[in-house]
């Protein structure tokens, strides 16, 4: 009889349980994981953060407790908060892990690979020195998407977007190897590539050396360098599939190029002409006083003209007048940015465009714009970064 009930006893509540379990809290999780249902996984060191930032990192993939979730099992639960964004994230995680990229079945390699909301990243270099120190691939290409993503972020606030409002993300890839990167723009962006060689179109891209032509395999030269010409990028694929640079728009495109790259290292030294990032150091990439000095010289209108040329015919110091016209517009008249961007790219003149979104012809826009500088520009130029 003893026996009976004590069986009974330990029977019931398992009865019990399996009855009651639609009721049980999913968000419960247990002592041991802090009612969490997951822990934070401890491999990926001072790069934790930076792995969150990025939506999928090759190397953290292949971490043997969390397969890039950056979260790891709790062994005590199988419920809370994290455990379901564990498998979220490890499902995430597979997806990508399957997926290819066009220059990994092109060279029949698997690639160093970082998506972020704006970007794809690939650099083949094994290290780059960053200051006095080196950092090796994995830490250079989160350092770019770190770069490029706040650069992503302030030029989302100047034209309004959402990263459904490009094509597609902007895809970045950097070579050691010169075989490499001439087979990839010959077999996927479809040109001869030179040193550089942008595409603009639904899927853009660029491919270019990160050991030649004024990167030297330097990280912060190769990442200022991917910040310029993300913008060139997003400038193209952004609310309508165009490229202004081959119209009356190459201010606006170099400009803004310039601008984005300023902002963040206080420093230019990206120019987009073939062969041209060696030997172009207008006024050693610090504009501000370079600008308020030139324009107090030069007393000839300069926009009538230079709202006539494409990118590709700018010369050094019409980089510098059109990154400090950008600037201007950015700072008197944010909102007309995107309307001019999207009256550029369906061919409207600037002529009409300045006229509609800063309500004055070309001349008194002219004015306005070197009143600012001779108000705002400073005495003396900022500090560049050093490092990434
Ligand atoms: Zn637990
Ligand atoms: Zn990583
Ligand atoms: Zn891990
Ligand atoms: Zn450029």
């Amino acid at each position: 009889m003893i026996l009976f009930v004590a069986l009974a006893l330990s029977l019931c509540p398992q009865i019990d349980e399996e009855q009651s379990k639609p009721e049980i809290d999913i968000s419960l999780g247990c002592k041991k994981c802090g009612f969490m249902g997951a822990e934070d996984c401890n491999g990926h060191g001072k790069l934790f953060d930076a792995e969150h930032q990025v939506t999928y990192c090759w190397e953290a993939a292949q971490c043997k407790d969390c397969s890039g979730a950056l979260l790891v099992d709790c062994n005590g639960c199988e419920s809370g908060p994290l455990f379901l964004r564990r498998q979220q994230q490890l499902s995430k995680m597979e997806r990508f892990i399957k997926s290819t990229t066009e220059p990994g079945i092109l060279l029949e390699r698997k690639l160093p690979r970082i998506l972020t909301e704006h970007f794809d990243l690939c650099v083949t270099a094994k290290k780059m020195k960053n200051g006095s120190k080196n950092m090796d691939t994995h830490q250079l290409m989160h350092s770019m998407a770190t770069e490029c993503e706040a650069a992503a972020s302030l030029f989302d606030t100047h034209f309004e977007a959402q990263p459904f409002n490009y094509s597609n993300r902007a895809r970045l890839w950097y070579w050691t190897s010169e075989k490499d990167h001439q087979e990839v723009c010959v077999e996927i962006l479809g040109s001869n590539g030179g040193s550089d060689l942008k595409f603009y179109g639904v899927n853009p891209a660029v491919s270019s050396f990160s050991n030649g032509y004024g990167l030297s395999n330097d990280a912060l030269e190769v990442v200022r360098n991917a910040v310029h010409v993300s913008i060139h990028l997003m400038l193209s694929s952004v609310h309508q599939v165009s490229w202004i640079g081959n119209k009356k728009a190459g201010w606006f495109d170099v400009g803004a190029a310039h601008w984005y790259e300023d902002k963040l290292f206080a420093r230019v030294a990206t120019y987009c002409i073939d062969e041209a990032n060696s030997g172009l150091h207008y006024e050693n990439g610090q504009w501000r006083v370079a600008m308020k000095k030139y324009l107090r010289k030069n007393k000839t209108y300069i926009l009538p003209t230079l709202t006539q040329l494409t990118s590709g015919v700018l010369e050094e110091e019409q980089h510098a007048l059109a990154w400090s016209f950008y600037d201007y517009v950015v700072a008197n008249h944010p909102a007309a940015l995107k309307p001019m961007l999207l009256g550029y790219k369906n061919d409207v003149e600037s002529r009409v465009l300045f006229k509609k979104h800063l309500e004055m012809n070309i001349m008194q826009v002219e004015d306005a714009w070197r009143a600012w500088v001779a108000e705002t520009y400073p005495a003396k130029d900022i500090k560049p970064r050093k490092k990434v």
